[in-house]
């Protein structure tokens, strides 16, 4: 079997991204020659401290925010986990969270976790497009609610909550609003301020920066609590800097700005030209998610009549990568409680598969993949295994 990276048809970009080589590029000096603290007064830390500086100003710059609203973190679970802990510890009497049934794991476990510790969760339930209801959240909406946490582009099936709607409300109440926008921020245009969110989570390894780096938008009239105690990042999140990741977390940013409405197209291109070609060459495939409000990349596909753990171990005989399933758990064999919260029967969750496209992915692949996916289904449905899906990174 092939094992070069650079060979594989790599079509999970929203498990994470190929590093681009300028994000490599731009992180290197900082690796190698540039080892100052940021927080040390002498010139080798006060390069590193500008280096942050300047990554903050390209972050703020693909979101429309202001440089100081800008918290740089581990990962994307650390920025959701800072700003619900957050939230939800500014007034002891405001117990209540709204969140929905499709969310991350770093949103449904710290949710768990709070309301093990006394909080009332309300999860809201989504259509079979995975599509939220506003007005079932302004119903929910509570003088008690401490915070709404919801996702802005779900990551298996890549549906978009309205959350312009969704911030009227949530404004109108005084509520704050969080935005998982891991999987968003960078795919598409976004605005903080005419979004009207409190708070922001986006992550550098969706947007081909490494692992291990991220930010959380925290809006300046917005009060916050940090949760990983120290003086750096203004006192907002303890721990020496990691200054080499900050630093190609900006080129990212920066990278995603400078070419974001033609990469959404071009990507959304391929994505529609193997959808189309997959729907139309494997009898009985349903498309899971809302076409018309969806990530440009992103295509969750139900075959019929197959174990999806079972088409992933036979794509990736064929170098081809994607994914089934659900969780950032590897080894779990639960179905997918997205696909569950839309709905779906075990069948159908069984056959679902995750493709999601990227910056790196070519025609030439698309149309290789578009050829190997129908002689794998057909193979399997001639075999008609049983069995369950296997764990998606999400
Ligand atoms: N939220 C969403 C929607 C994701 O897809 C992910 C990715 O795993 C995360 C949060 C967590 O981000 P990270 O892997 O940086 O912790």
């Amino acid at each position: 079997m092939n094992t070069d990276p650079q060979s594989v048809i790599y079509l999970d970009n929203n498990a994470t991204t190929q590093v681009d080589p300028a994000v490599f590029e731009a992180m290197t000096p900082w690796l190698r020659d540039e080892y100052g603290n940021p927080s040390s007064v002498y010139s080798l830390g006060r390069r590193a401290a500008s280096a942050i500086d300047h990554a903050r100003e390209q972050v703020a710059s693909l979101i429309s925010a202001a440089p100081s609203e800008i918290v740089f973190t581990s990962c994307g679970s650390e920025s959701i986990n800072s700003a619900i802990l957050s939230a939800a510890s500014l007034d002891p009497d405001k117990t209540h969270i709204i969140t929905t049934a499709v969310e991350h794991s770093a949103t449904v476990k710290l949710c768990e976790h709070l309301a093990r510790r006394g909080y009332e969760i309300t999860s809201l339930p989504v259509d079979s497009t995975g599509q939220l209801d506003p007005e079932r959240l302004a119903q929910a909406l509570r003088p008690d609610t401490a915070l709404v946490t919801l996702l802005w582009a779900n990551n298996e099936t890549g549906t978009l909550f309205p959350i312009k709607e969704i911030s009227r409300l949530t404004n109108a109440k005084k509520v704050p609003l969080h935005i998982d926008g891991v999987q968003g921020v960078g795919k598409l245009p976004l605005n903080v301020n005419e979004l009207g969110t409190q708070f922001l989570s986006l992550s550098g390894h969706k947007l081909h920066c490494p692992k291990g780096v991220a930010a959380l938008h925290v809006n300046k009239r917005m009060r916050f609590t940090p949760w990983l105690r120290g003086s750096q990042e203004n006192s907002r999140r303890g721990g020496t800097q990691n200054v080499a990741s900050i630093v190609g977390l900006g080129q990212a940013a920066a990278l995603a700005a400078s070419h974001l409405t033609e990469e959404a197209g071009s990507i959304a291109a391929l994505r529609d030209r193997f959808e189309n070609a997959l729907l139309a060459s494997i009898p009985g495939t349903e498309v899971n998610g809302d076409r018309a409000h969806r990530l440009p990349n992103t295509s969750n596909l139900a075959f019929p009549q197959v174990d999806s753990e079972a088409v992933l171990m036979l794509l990736d005989e064929e170098t081809i990568c994607c994914s089934a399933g659900s969780a950032c758990t590897s080894g779990s064999v639960h179905p997918s409680h997205v696909l569950k919260a839309m709905g779906f029967d075990n069948d159908r969750i069984r056959g679902s598969l995750r493709f999601s496209f990227g910056r790196f992915n070519t025609t030439a692949q698309i149309e290789t993949a578009c050829e190997a996916i129908p002689r794998v289904i057909a193979k399997l449905q001639q075999l008609r295994p049983s069995g369950s899906p296997v764990a998606m990174a999400s």
